[in-house]
């Protein structure tokens, strides 16, 4: 497989980190000058300004966070006036207002370069067709990719998002090699596609998927649904959007383009950095930002960083596949759960489909004084076949239940539902109910 940009890609770390601490006291002095909010944000942690004389330094620096951008709502952390700004985008939240990114040309012809990568690196070219199912609009997935893939001299069919029997006709009859979606409505796709009996039919090689995490079950289904090859990308709006990270041909941890953004893993709790290898809160600091320049922003999602070289011989360090966000985070009766381990277990698992709940209740104890939170997981059967068969059903629950136990240290109810009768996602899909703090948990 190949490289987009060679040399970069494969720079010796020595090389890199010099690069690093260049483009970071760029920053540094760009924010100095340029904003008030992040100068503010320095300035109250005591920083004078002065260029850092190593990489190491960063940690004496103060985290920005996405407080910052709702305080500063709409464009109060940007860097350049607005005539220079030539797009915005904004996080897909579904409550209150967006947080806004924007973009200088420079900006966007970055963005192009690490979107080029990451599809690169499972050998897209321009001799591929790619359909971006991503929705367009504020969120910077749709845009982002398109503009990637023309980058590299693809050719892009702008489908986004929903309308299903469309999105096959025109996948089928366009000849697309390349699907780019979340990995929830690639599972949809593909289950559908399946079910048509679509697969000999279509010329799908290669997925991209992003916007949330994919377990490497839920990849497998939907690799053999399609037969073709995934990749997983990561980025966050605040960050440019996808592109800060994605994975090689290996599948071995996405590479952060390090050249570009400065990794560190912190503990969630403390703010302390954690040394490679331990699992934390990813923050990141864009090195090479003119529009929205940002020093250690907190991501709040959990992974680990593997310094390791990678068979690719790429040498940018590479991260693990998002474990949770650590505000989605569930907290069980002490235990620590991700929605992404449940979903390691089932999508393993015979008699059931790919589709989950997880609902939270509070639960008052017979004790003094005493409340605790349990977990319910709703899970739907793959066919109707086994809802005849009592002692069937009955012994596939106790299994679920057994397996979840001992991959999450904690007892939950498992109930087993019907086919199709958990709603199917045409974006991110949502599976926590979270029901503590409403009457219907009472
Ligand atoms: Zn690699």
């Amino acid at each position: 497989m190949s490289l987009w940009q060679p040399e970069l890609e494969t720079l010796p770390r020595e090389r890199l980190r010099e690069l690093q601490l260049e483009r970071l006291n760029r920053t540094i002095r760009h924010i100095w000058e340029h904003t008030t909010v992040q100068r503010g944000l320095l300035e109250d942690a005591g920083y004078d300004g002065a260029p850092l004389r190593g990489l190491e330094d960063i940690q004496r620096l103060p985290f920005t966070m996405k407080k910052e951008f709702h305080d500063h709502y709409p464009l109060g952390m940007f860097a350049v006036p607005r005539e220079r700004i030539v797009r915005l985008h904004g996080t897909s939240g579904t409550t209150g207002k967006p947080t806004m990114g924007g973009y200088t040309r420079a900006d966007i012809e970055l963005w192009k370069d690490l979107i080029a990568r990451l599809a690169c690196a499972v050998g897209v070219s321009a001799e591929d067709t790619a359909q971006v199912s991503f929705g367009y609009g504020l969120f910077t997935g749709g845009f982002g990719l398109h503009q990637g893939m023309e980058h590299i001299g693809a050719t892009v069919l702008p489908m986004s998002s929903g309308n299903t029997e469309k999105q096959l006709m025109m996948m089928e009859d366009m000849g697309a090699t390349v699907l780019i979606a979340t990995p929830s409505y690639a599972l949809y796709l593909s289950e559908v596609a399946a079910e048509k009996g679509l697969k000999d039919r279509l010329k799908l090689r290669v997925g991209l998927f992003g916007g949330e995490g994919c377990t490497p079950e839920m990849r497998r289904t939907i690799e053999n649904n399609l037969g073709i090859i995934a990749t997983n990308n990561y980025g966050l709006c605040e960050l440019t959007g996808p592109g800060v990270s994605g994975e090689c041909a290996e599948r071995d941890g996405l590479h952060v383009a390090e050249d570009h953004f400065y990794p560190e893993i912190i503990d969630p709790d403390t703010g302390k950095v954690l040394p490679y290898g331990e699992k934390g809160e990813l923050v990141i600091t864009p090195l090479s930002r003119e529009a929205l320049p940002l020093l250690r922003y907190r991501t709040r999602d959990i992974t680990r960083l593997n310094p390791e070289p990678c068979r690719c011989g790429r040498t940018h360090i590479r991260m693990d596949p998002v474990l949770g966000r650590s505000d989605d985070m569930l907290i069980i009766k002490g235990v620590n759960v991700f929605p992404s381990q449940i979903e390691s277990v089932l999508i393993g698992m015979e008699h059931i489909g790919p589709h989950y709940l997880l609902f939270v209740r509070r639960e008052e104890a017979a004790s003094p004084g005493g409340r605790y939170d349990t977990l319910e997981v709703q899970v739907e059967l793959a066919g109707a076949e086994l809802l005849e068969h009592f002692a069937l059903l009955e012994n596939l629950r106790e299994t679920i239940r057994e397996r979840l136990r001992s991959i999450l240290g904690l007892s939950v109810k498992v109930t087993l539902v019907a086919p199709q009768t958990i709603e199917r996602f045409q974006g991110k899909a949502k599976r926590v109910v979270d029901l503590r703090n409403t009457d219907a948990s009472r």
